[in-house]
Order: C-alpha cells, then sequence, then structure tokens
C-alpha cells in the first residue's frame, strides 16, 4: 500500500464533486481552474500528479515497464499541489516542479507512467482523500468513470485532435518552450491513444457525463455552460 501525501493551502468546502474528464488539450486546465474559482472550491489537477510522478520516474531513471520499481517509488512518494494565487505549485518530493513537468518529455513519458496499476492506485487513493468532503473540481481521464463515479457533477470536454493540438502549440510557445505545430497535433494524438487503449482506468466518456465539444466555443462559452449546470445541481441538492 502506497503510503504518500498531497496538501493543499486550502481546505476543502462544503460542496459537490465536479469531475472533469477529456483528453489532452481540451481545455480541462483552464476551465477547471476558472470553474473552480468561481464557484470557491478547491482544484485539483490530476494530471500535474500523474506528471509529477513520471519526473519522479525519469529523475531516478527507472524504467516505466519496470511495475516492481514503481511500485517501491510509490511507497513513500510525497506529491504536494499548493495554491498560490497565481496557479498551482506541484511539488514531488518536496522539490517545486511545476514548469519541469511540463516539458514535452515528460508529457510522452507521463502515459506510460499513468498505464502503471501501482501509481494507479496510489493516485486514486489520493485523489480519493482530496475530494471525499466535497467542494472540489478534479480534473483528469478517470475522475467520472474510477475515481468518483458518484459525483454529482460529470463533464466530459473534447475537441478535434487538431484542434486541441493547436491550442498545445500555442501554450507551449506563450511558456517559452520550442514548438512545432505537426509535432504537437502528432503528440496529442499519440497521447490520446496511449490514454484510451491502456488497460487500468482507460479515458473514457462516463454515460451520465455531460459532453461538451469546445472545437468552435470559446472558452468563456463552455465556461457558463458548466458553472450553470454546476449552479443548478447545487440548488436541486440544496448545497
Ligand atoms: O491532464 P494532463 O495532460 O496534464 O495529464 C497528463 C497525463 O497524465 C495524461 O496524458 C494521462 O496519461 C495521465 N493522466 C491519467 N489519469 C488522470 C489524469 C492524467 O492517466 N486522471
Amino acid at each position: 500500500m502506497a503510503i504518500a501525501a498531497v496538501t493543499t493551502t486550502k481546505s476543502s468546502r462544503r460542496g459537490l464533486v465536479v469531475a472533469i474528464d477529456g483528453p489532452a488539450g481540451a481545455g480541462k486546465s483552464t476551465l477547471s481552474t476558472r470553474l473552480a474559482q468561481a464557484l470557491g472550491y478547491l482544484y485539483i489537477d490530476t494530471g500535474a500528479m500523474y506528471r509529477a510522478v513520471a519526473y519522479l520516474v525519469a529523475e531516478k531513471g527507472l524504467d516505466p515497464r519496470d511495475e516492481t520499481a514503481l511500485e517501491a517509488l510509490c511507497r513513500d512518494i510525497r506529491i504536494d499541489l499548493m495554491e498560490t494565487g497565481g496557479g498551482l505549485k506541484i511539488l514531488a518530493m518536496g522539490e517545486d516542479v511545476t514548469r519541469q513537468i511540463r516539458t514535452p518529455e515528460i508529457s510522452l513519458l507521463t502515459p506510460q507512467v499513468a498505464a502503471s496499476t501501482a501509481v494507479r492506485h496510489a493516485m486514486l487513493h489520493l485523489q480519493r482523500k482530496l475530494g471525499e468532503s466535497g467542494g472540489v473540481v478534479l480534473e483528469g481521464r478517470d475522475i467520472g468513470t474510477v475515481v468518483f463515479p458518484d459525483a454529482e457533477v460529470k463533464f466530459f470536454l473534447s475537441a478535434t485532435a487538431d484542434e486541441r493540438g493547436r491550442r498545445r502549440y500555442e501554450e507551449l510557445l506563450e511558456k517559452g518552450y520550442a514548438a512545432d505545430l505537426k509535432e504537437t497535433i502528432a503528440a496529442v494524438k499519440e497521447r490520446d491513444r496511449a490514454d484510451m487503449e491502456r488497460a487500468t482506468s482507460p479515458l473514457k466518456q462516463a454515460d451520465d457525463a455531460i459532453v461538451v465539444d469546445s472545437t468552435r466555443m470559446t472558452i468563456d462559452e463552455v465556461l457558463e455552460l458548466m458553472q450553470r449546470q454546476v449552479k443548478e445541481r447545487e440548488k436541486r441538492i440544496d448545497i
């Protein structure tokens, strides 16, 4: 059993569990951050948690297919999510890795690490602990299907692979990374494939998820739609 810790500077507030799943580049991070802010909920970026594990795997020179090594790594792993006002800060074993986990190399390594049963088991445990008292927006791939199948509101965000690749490309340029559009679209497609084809908790739409295709929508339009859905649900269950 993995012993691990995740802390945030803000404690969860009374409220719903909102699950936001979808493929890479669908706008989940921006929308989850803004939705959590608007609702006064805690934002939990589960992708950043898997990325932090991948960072440790790379740093220690581990083979992502070596399940025994990954199991040992998860036994005393520590990942902290800290709200800083200017976004989430991610710490892996106490080291600030917020920037390092966003490189194209870590983006490609993460799905391989996330396919490990030991890693998923450890992250599932942590994510459930963080969300159990409600008032949370959890963003990932398997939140509505596996982590919180009873979440009160579930969204599945999508957009075409070309559009998602284009968005990711612009995001990389904005952050000062050198990027190539074609390569970024190909990397997005490769991540989709790895995330959808893995045996444990593959990326899949929950039957009861609200599906939002954002290909031709602005962030503000999607956010408004999501906020309306959550508010309606809050009213119905008297939060
Ligand atoms: O959301 P983000 O793109 O940062 O996620 C990075 C990777 O982490 C995904 O491509 C996926 O392999 C993995 N992941 C996952 N389950 C989650 C969240 C992310 O497997 N709930």
